[in-house]
């Protein structure tokens, strides 16, 4: 009989497993280190071993990257309806009651204008708690308000994004709100007013497709989902594994190719830049510069 073999069946452990409290303790999703909540606010919600940019909510963003107490949201407003009565599973307007709850947000964009060292600006920061962070009529509307503010005040606008692209829920509606918002950004780059994409984890579909990734600098944090299609959907589609880090890559930083007036050759003069693998780069990402030592 080998020593390995249990001689009897059903021994219990006397001691009950120990679980982490809640709200104390947080896995890291990357590297699996146990995280001290305390101290992973302290650090800006990034992982202190890898560097892990946790999700946080638009409201968090605004208080990290905003000068305290200088945001003044804009535009709350301005909220989706359900014009096709939609319904799936669920009633489109159950979905939408359901988010306000949960989020505290009206919208999946929150907009409003706030400072950075004193410096004004416009911004607007996504959030993928609401909806996946779906871009719809009313995100799209409050957006373009938000664009023609900072063109009016020639101040320039940030837009952070986390989104799972637009939403099917209002159709075509969603849809043209992609080219309404990039119709109203070559206005704002007419006037030379500076637009900085910021792209979180993660930013996919029609928002990558349109104004995402046009701005004049985009940064992206690091080992964000970018893409156009997630990868479930390109899983299904091609029918087969995809490699477990298709899709993500470091964060960087580059200048886009959104045509500049000739006025303004010498700051974004159009040339693309490819995506940058390293850590350079990477570390570019708001968060990490903004994190205290
Ligand atoms: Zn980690």
């Amino acid at each position: 009989m080998s020593w390995l073999k249990k001689s009897k069946e059903g021994l219990k452990t006397t001691h009950r497993k120990r679980e982490l409290p809640d709200g104390l303790w947080t896995k890291c999703e990357e590297c699996g280190e146990i995280l001290y909540q305390k101290e992973l606010e302290r650090n800006l919600w990034t992982c202190t071993k890898c560097s892990y940019h946790f999700r946080i909510s638009a409201r968090t963003y605004v208080q990290i990257l905003l000068d305290e107490g200088s945001f003044q949201e804009h535009f709350s407003e301005v909220v989706s309806t359900d014009p096709l009565k939609f319904r799936d599973t669920k009633r489109y307007s159950d979905r939408l009651r359901r988010a306000r709850e949960e989020t505290g947000l009206s919208e999946a964009i929150l907009m409003g204008e706030g400072t950075i060292e004193g410096r004004p600006l416009v911004i607007g920061v996504m959030d993928f708690s609401f909806l996946g962070g779906s871009f719809a009529s009313a995100a799209g509307e409050r957006m373009a308000r938000g664009i023609l503010l900072a063109i009016d005040r020639r101040w320039p606008l940030v837009i952070i994004s986390s989104s799972g692209g637009a939403r099917m829920f209002e159709g075509i509606l969603s849809l043209m709100q992609m080219a309404k918002a990039n119709a109203l950004l070559s206005r704002l780059s007419d006037a030379g007013v500076p637009y900085i994409s910021i792209m979180t984890h993660p930013t996919t579909g029609g928002v990558t497709a349109s104004f995402a990734s046009v701005g004049d600098v985009i940064l992206a944090e690091p080992k964000a989902l970018i893409g156009f299609a997630g990868p479930r959907v390109i899983k299904q589609t091609i029918n087969q594994e995809l490699p477990e880090s298709s899709g993500r890559r470091w964060g960087g930083c580059s200048s886009s190719s959104r045509p500049r007036p000739s006025s303004h050759n010498g700051r974004a003069a159009g040339r693309a830049r490819p995506w940058r693998g390293s850590a350079r780069w990477a570390a570019r990402s708001p968060r990490r510069r903004l994190r205290r030592p």
